[in-house]
């Protein structure tokens, strides 16, 4: 895994991260969806930290699950 230096919100400072997936079930449509988040977690305060190619890619994943939920809904209806 490829680790560089990023910056923390927290400690207001370059810190190594550590990348870490979250599963979120999230209703959608009357559907559960579950939903990955990927984010890096900061080794010296454990804070969270939003990397952008990351969290560009989180939103990406959640309106494809909304997308995909919506359409499910609608060929139901
Ligand atoms: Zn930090």
């Amino acid at each position: 895994m490829f680790i560089e230096k990023f910056l923390c919100k927290n400690c207001h400072k370059l810190v190594t991260y550590k990348l870490f997936t979250d599963f979120t079930i999230m209703p959608i449509l009357g559907e559960d969806v579950v939903f990955t988040e990927t984010y890096g977690i900061c080794k010296v305060c454990k804070n969270k930290i939003c990397i952008p190619e990351k969290c560009g890619k989180n939103a990406e994943r959640f309106y494809e699950e909304y997308r995909t939920a919506q359409e499910k809904y609608n060929g139901e209806n």
